[in-house]
């Protein structure tokens, strides 16, 4: 019988799988596509979800449950009620948790930059005036590489394993370079793997000595809430483990509703120890009198509470998840039998990380955009753009509908099979 596994096929099976690839992507270019996978954005139907918000608070209603006139300066902390509510889902005493606008990468960028110009509350010295370094688990999310590369943090790749990142790497470097500063990660769905990180590994970072008494975890927990399946991954008290290793002041804790309400007009929450908190409050005072407390009663108001975050997700869950089906079904039907390709399964998040043969993802891309459909560039989730292997993909099925979900995906079916059989012939 012929061979489907491309890497098994004879010249002659490769030749004839190689033509009828081409033939599909020549009809797939005459199809003009313009379609789009390269952003974990909400759709329109996902923030439909959160309309109310437009009318809320509502005409007369502008103050929070202690007295305070929202429309006014002031509150750096955030309204506590707000702060409540996500304090619960993130397991975070509220005095610990700030509430602020919209993007929470305005929160990790400013916390980098107030240690290089200020230093932390454990650094010798000013973190600008020593070359510093970074630990970047890989695949990860490309705005984290593109804060540290645009501050001149030289990064430091780290395998990522099911579980999380390689552990023993970060332990060795860790305990000899007092130039690392700080370590992404997205513990809950990371991006673009999905990956949970396990409460052994969670454990591990916390404690595992530090050349650098002013090493700190970047904890961005951008989809704590973000379920894809019925059991919700736990969230890690990051905080309560760090403090019990004797390194409290190690995690800062990130997260927001950009991917719960509104994608552009959400609210950012940030947490830490209190000497952390202190620490960044005295030089967030600096740059701002307070917040949009107006968008954060609007929220509170909207939610209610824990329970009423916990329901929205589900609605979001609904919308998503037959998009990451599909996804799943198409690269099972189309390069299941070729191994040529391998997918993760995410429980939750926003996105699906494909592998394909290695030496052909940036060749994949490119044909891919030649075919009208939009791929994030080649080595997006590498430091320094640079995939050793060439070979990740990050696939974001939230933003098209199911039937330009379904092009784009065949399409890029099409591109792996015919740059795999370009690549071995
Ligand atoms: N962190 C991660 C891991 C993300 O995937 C995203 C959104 N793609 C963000 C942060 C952005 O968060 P915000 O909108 O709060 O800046």
């Amino acid at each position: 019988p012929r061979q489907t596994q491309i890497g098994l096929m004879s010249h002659e099976e490769l030749v004839s799988e190689h033509e009828s690839q081409s033939a599909k992507y020549a009809t797939l270019k005459t199809e003009k596509l313009t379609l789009d996978l390269t952003r974990g954005k909400p759709s329109p139907e996902q923030l439909d979800l959160s309309s109310s918000l437009l009318s809320l608070p509502g005409d007369g209603d502008f103050r929070d449950g202690s007295g305070t006139d929202c429309r006014n300066y002031g509150g750096l902390n955030g309204l506590p009620e707000l702060r409540a509510i996500f304090g619960e889902l993130l397991g975070i005493p509220v005095e610990r948790l700030l509430a602020g606008n919209n993007a929470s990468l305005e929160v990790m960028h400013d916390v980098i930059v107030f240690s290089m110009l200020y230093g932390t509350p454990d650094s010798p010295r000013r973190w600008a005036d020593e070359p510093i370094k970074w630990l970047c688990p890989a695949p990860g999310y490309d705005r984290h590489f593109a804060i540290t590369e645009a501050l001149g943090i030289e990064m430091i790749t780290i395998p990522m394993r099911h579980d999380g990142p390689d552990v023993h790497a970060i332990a060795t470097l860790l305990a000899n370079d007092p130039q690392i500063k700080g370590l992404w990660a997205v513990p809950n769905y990371s991006n673009p793997t999905g990956v949970v990180y396990s409460e052994e590994i969670v454990r591990e970072l916390v404690s595992i000595p530090a050349a650098a008494p002013d090493f700190r975890l970047f904890w961005d927990n951008a989809y704590a809430v973000h379920p894809l399946t019925d059991t919700a991954a736990p969230v890690i008290d990051v905080l309560g483990l760090a403090e019990a290793a004797g390194n409290p002041n190690r995690p800062l804790v990130f997260a927001s509703t950009s991917k719960i309400t509104f994608a552009g007009a959400g609210v950012s929450f940030f947490g830490a120890s209190q000497a952390n908190i202190d620490w960044y409050l005295s030089h967030a005072s600096k740059k701002s009198i307070g917040p949009d407390k107006v968008n954060q009663l609007r929220h509170l108001r909207f939610f209610t509470d824990a329970e009423g975050v916990r329901e929205h997700m589900q609605k979001h869950r609904a919308l998503l998840e037959p998009k990451f089906a599909l996804v799943r079904r198409i690269l099972e039907d189309r390069l299941g039998a070729s191994k040529v390709a391998s997918w993760t399964e995410p429980k939750g998040g926003y996105f699906i990380s494909l592998d394909v043969l290695d030496g052909t993802a940036a060749r994949v891309i490119a044909l891919a955009k030649e075919a009208g459909i939009a791929l994030t560039a080649a080595g997006s989730a590498f430091p320094y753009r640079n995939d050793p292997e060439d070979k990740n993909i990050r696939i974001a099925p939230s933003f098209p509908q199911l039937p330009e979900l379904e092009k784009a995906m065949d399409g890029l079916a099409t591109c792996v099979l015919l740059a795999a059989t370009e690549k071995l012939l």
